[in-house]
């Protein structure tokens, strides 16, 4: 079989954050593969893409999870049909801290030679390094910290870690990861990257102390997205 599997990533706010290649790929497969379509149908739409879209089961494909759903039964039938599809998340890159390894790792394994292509685009964490003025030689992705198991653990970790920690973060739990970091990491240099490519794109440093007194004040800004990154410097 010569059909190929692509993963693209899409923009993670500004709608003009595509590559050419991604609209041309996104135009000619088959069937785009889809966390939610509503969302990418938004995407499809501004660049006048008519194909077929199908959600994928983030839900019950959890990394770990080896459940074989309808839904996977039928992507697995079109692969095996020859289809090109094409795998996109609601934002950025599919399967960073989003859903789709599992559902890679099946077509990778159900049929090995079939090509599982990168189609590279934004993701929120890159975005965010990029425009931090940290030292980003080296650092720890930590996607989306624990809720309760190991978070303290993590924060601990933390503050003794030599190394650019980056991770993502919820407006319901960014003040409380400030305080946190305030326990744990009060001497680091904590970069804030919220709304990246969006109208109301912020970028808020300093300390833990200083960071938290910002969104302590200024509680309107306590919502969007969030990239948190915590530096040794
Ligand atoms: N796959 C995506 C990527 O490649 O960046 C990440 C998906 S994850 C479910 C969503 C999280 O990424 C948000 O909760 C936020 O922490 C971060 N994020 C996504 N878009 C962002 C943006 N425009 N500005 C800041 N953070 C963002």
């Amino acid at each position: 079989m010569s059909n190929k599997f692509y993963v693209v990533g899409t923009p993670i706010g500004n709608l003009e954050d595509i590559t050419y290649r991604a609209v041309r790929i996104l135009g000619e497969v088959d069937l785009v593969l889809c966390e939610d379509t509503r969302v990418t149908k938004n995407l499809l739409n501004k660049y006048d893409i008519k194909t077929t879209t199908f959600s994928y089961p983030s839900d019950n494909l959890k990394p770990g999870a080896d459940k074989i759903n309808s839904k996977v039964e039928y992507i697995l039938k079109m692969v095996g049909e020859g289809k090109n599809l094409a795998l996109v998340s609601d934002a950025g890159t599919p399967t960073i801290s989003d859903p789709g390894s599992v559902l890679v790792a099946k077509i990778k394994e159900t049929f090995p030679e079939v090509e599982v292509i990168a189609v590279p685009g934004p993701s929120a964490v890159i975005s965010a390094l990029s425009i931090s003025g940290l030292n980003t030689a080296e650092f720890t992705f930590l996607g989306f910290l624990p809720h309760k198991k190991g978070r303290e653990t993590l924060f601990k970790e933390i503050g003794a870690s030599e190394r650019l920690a980056v991770f993502y973060e919820s407006p319901h739990r960014i003040i409380k990861t400030l305080e946190s970091l305030l326990k744990f990491a009060p001497n680091k240099k904590v970069v804030i990257a919220r709304e990246l490519t969006k109208v109301f794109e912020q970028i808020v440093h300093g300390t833990p102390a200083e960071v938290l007194q910002y969104f302590t004040v200024n509680s309107d800004k306590v919502r969007g997205e969030f990239v948190v990154l915590v530096s040794p410097e």
